[in-house]
């Protein structure tokens, strides 16, 4: 037997590869913020930008003719507060920019997909209502299910595809699910981000997003990095609360998570390339380090074999162009 036989043309190749990574698998997201033709770049991930709601309607456009699948929505509000209200506001950031997006011929070919937290509109920075015992502080879990909620709803009513929630607090999944079906929205889907882990790759989101931590971290509701068979509990519970698809991240250093994820349930699953693997690979770039084109597809392929159906990436827009 020679296997090299089958690599010696790209047509050949091409006609036994396995995995296939398409456009149509790429969410993209956008950092929404408020004003007019703004388009700030955020400095620690070249080439993501905070953009005004006129603005995002472009990259909307942009997307949506390189026939992207869709976009990951989050906000930037113009004030924060302990409780988080940007977050349901019915004229809140995202909340505009669902309904602009609606009204765009183009960006309707998209699944919008509308991030559910409190960490981007509250001013401490964490994902839910901060308790105080002694030196330490804790996110305190059943009073945020509530403004979770009331956030998915008021996101699903300005034109959310799907809601996002990215908290991990327990029990969100069903609080979630109630409420939209409560409020007349049984059709719309949970993305569960089941399969978050506490991690240092998430450091220029924040930068993007500007929601870090004002005190402590948020390793007392994301997962810890060590832990796979936890990671799978996550996802069945969130299965049983009501979630239609479920978003693991990071991806790279997680692909074996991802991949007994795929092999354990049948349901759809996505994989999100965080900040810190975009900005990495972009440092080598910007190094020449790294060969882009080549590099950034490899890491888009090799998330799809680890098993995700689709990937949350800031590379969907130059990804999608080199697939043309
Ligand atoms: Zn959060």
């Amino acid at each position: 037997m020679r296997m090299r036989r089958l690599r010696r043309s790209e047509s050949l190749r091409a006609l036994v590869r396995e995995t296939a990574i398409d456009p149509g698998d790429f969410v993209y997201p956008l950092f929404l913020c408020p004003g007019e033709g703004i388009r700030r770049e955020v400095s620690s991930m070249p080439g993501v930008f905070n953009v005004s709601v006129d603005e995002a309607v472009r990259e909307a456009e942009q997307a949506a003719s390189l026939a992207i699948g869709g976009l990951l929505l989050f906000g930037l509000p113009e004030s924060k507060d302990e409780r988080g209200t940007g977050a349901w506001d019915d004229n809140g950031i995202v909340q505009q920019g669902l309904r602009a997006l609606k009204k765009s011929a183009a960006a309707k070919k998209l699944v919008l997909i509308a991030d559910v937290c409190l960490c981007e509109y509250t001013r401490h920075g964490h994902c839910g209502i901060p308790v105080k015992s002694g030196d330490t502080c804790d996110v305190d879990n059943d009073p945020t299910l509530d403004l979770l909620a009331r956030s998915a709803v008021s996101l699903a009513q300005a034109g959310a595809d799907v809601v996002a929630p990215s908290d991990m607090m327990d029990g969100r999944v069903a609080a979630i699910r109630r409420a939209l079906d409560d409020a007349s929205l049984a059709n719309t889907p949970i993305l569960s981000y089941a399969s978050k882990f506490a991690s240092a790759f998430y450091g220029p989101f924040r930068e993007a997003a500007d929601s870090a931590p004002q005190f402590g971290d948020r390793r007392g509701y994301q997962m810890d990095a060590a832990n796979s068979r936890e990671a799978l509990r996550e996802i069945e519970l969130d299965l049983d609360e009501g979630a239609d698809m479920i978003l693991m991240k990071p991806a790279m250093p997680y692909l074996d998570v991802v991949r007994a994820a795929r092999d354990r349930f049948g349901v759809p699953l996505g994989a999100y390339q965080v900040s810190g693997e975009y900005s990495m690979l972009q440092a080598a770039f910007q190094k020449g380090w790294l060969d882009p084109k080549r590099a950034m597809l490899e890491s888009l392929i090799g998330i799809r074999r680890a098993g995700a159906d689709f990937i949350v990436t800031y590379f969907a827009k130059e990804a999608a162009k080199l697939l043309g």
